[in-house]
């Protein structure tokens, strides 16, 4: 298993992407979550780490929450996969994996830019000719490209959950974004790498309160979800970098 990290930044970011990453798995690759631009976020990380990814390849989406700093690239996603499909590069029908609230308004997002007829006097779209959506929740673990993936509802303005991803031999831990919850640091706490956010205000983890996690947490802590310009001589954590490769 190994994870290219394509965003970093918030839903304000001017020099980045929103935080996501592709996840390789043995059976392939997913998407962990879907933000703007998320073409050329793929590519970017693609040239800067030298890891091939063609986006044509990426048949799974593994989505948090519906902030647009997580989503908003669904919509280019699904169209540039209804064109592939056209053109006969890929039929598959992109899975998109997700908690039961976020899958019942998903259309409400999608449906102004994507419900029209895909054919002149046809019915009008739904979001079944764009994703099939599956949903998980906490408790019931799914199988996504050959890894487990359990989540963790979170503490944070719209529901959101947190993952462990594993190949079972090593495991990801991803927050989600999420209030500092000290039940979710110890749900996170057997994996190999935790990728944690930290953010300003009262929907997001201050890096104050990560500082004061034991070592052995900060020690295999990596930080993601910041501010531009965020100051990193703020915290011994590590800060993720856009066109990362963490290696399981
Ligand atoms: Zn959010």
């Amino acid at each position: 298993m190994r994870a290219l990290i394509l965003g970093i930044g918030d839903a304000f970011t001017s020099r980045g992407f929103g935080t996501s990453a592709v996840v390789e798995g043995p059976g392939g690759y997913f998407l962990l979550d879907c933000p703007d631009l998320i073409h050329r976020a793929i590519r970017e990380a693609c040239e800067s780490s030298g890891w091939k990814v063609d986006h044509d390849k990426i048949d799974d989406i593994l989505i948090t929450h519906l902030h647009g700093d997580h989503v908003n690239g669904l919509e280019s996603f699904g169209w540039a996969r209804f064109v592939s499909r056209l053109r006969g590069i890929n039929r598959t029908m992109p899975r998109v994996h997700t908690h039961p609230a976020a899958a019942e308004r998903l259309w409400e997002r999608l449906a102004p830019a994507m419900d029209p007829p895909l054919t002149r006097g046809g019915r009008k779209s739904v979001l079944s000719d764009f994703f099939d959506v599956r949903t998980f929740e906490p408790g019931k673990s799914i199988e996504i490209v050959g890894l487990r993936v359990e989540c963790r509802y979170t503490i944070h303005p719209v529901p959101t959950i947190g993952l462990k991803i594993s190949d079972g031999r090593k495991t990801l831990g991803w927050s989600g974004d999420t209030c500092f919850e000290q039940a979710h640091i110890e749900w996170l706490s057997d994996a190999d790498i935790i990728v944690h956010e930290a953010n300003l205000g009262p929907a997001h983890t201050q890096i104050e309160l990560l500082n004061a996690l034991p070592a052995s947490i900060r020690k295999k802590m990596r930080i993601t979800h910041v501010i531009d310009g965020f100051d990193k001589s703020t915290t011994d954590i590590r800060v993720l970098e856009e066109g990362e490769v963490l290696e399981f």
